[in-house]
C-alpha cells in the first residue's frame, strides 16, 4: 500500500480554516484568536519574545524566547519550560511572568550549587 502523507497546510473554506491531516474543522476565527492572544502574551512578557501558533485539533499558541517555551493552560495558569541539552527546567504559575521568573531562580540556584563545588 502506497499512501501518500496529509498536508498540515491549512485551507480555507468558508469559515474553516484546517488542514487536511488535522481534520478537526479548525475555523478561521480559532486561528485569528490564537494569533492575538499570542501577540498578547508576548507583550505581557516583554522585549524579545515570539508567538508560535500551530494547529491539531484546533488552534493552539505558545510564546517563546530563546529555549524558554510558556504556554497559557487555562485562565491563571501558565507553564514555563526551559529544554537544554543537560536538562529541563518548567514551572506553573498564575502569571507567565512568575512561571519563567521561577525557571530563572531554579537555574541560578543550580548554577550557584555547582560554583560552590568549585571553591576551596
Ligand atoms: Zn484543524
Amino acid at each position: 500500500m502506497n499512501t501518500k502523507p496529509l498536508s498540515w497546510t491549512p485551507r480555507r473554506r468558508g469559515d474553516i480554516y484546517c488542514a487536511p491531516a488535522c481534520g478537526g474543522g479548525c475555523t478561521h476565527a480559532a486561528f485569528l484568536k490564537a494569533h492575538a492572544d499570542a501577540k498578547r502574551l508576548c507583550k505581557r512578557l516583554g522585549p524579545g519574545w515570539e508567538a508560535d501558533v500551530y494547529e491539531n485539533l484546533g488552534w493552539h499558541y505558545s510564546v517563546h524566547k530563546g529555549q524558554c517555551h510558556v504556554y497559557r493552560n487555562g485562565p491563571g495558569r501558565y507553564w514555563a519550560s526551559l529544554e537544554t541539552k543537560h536538562g529541563q527546567f518548567h514551572h506553573h504559575a498564575r502569571t507567565p511572568k512568575k512561571a519563567v521568573d521561577a525557571i530563572v531562580k531554579q537555574c541560578v540556584e543550580v548554577a550557584e550549587a555547582m560554583l560552590a563545588v568549585t571553591r576551596p
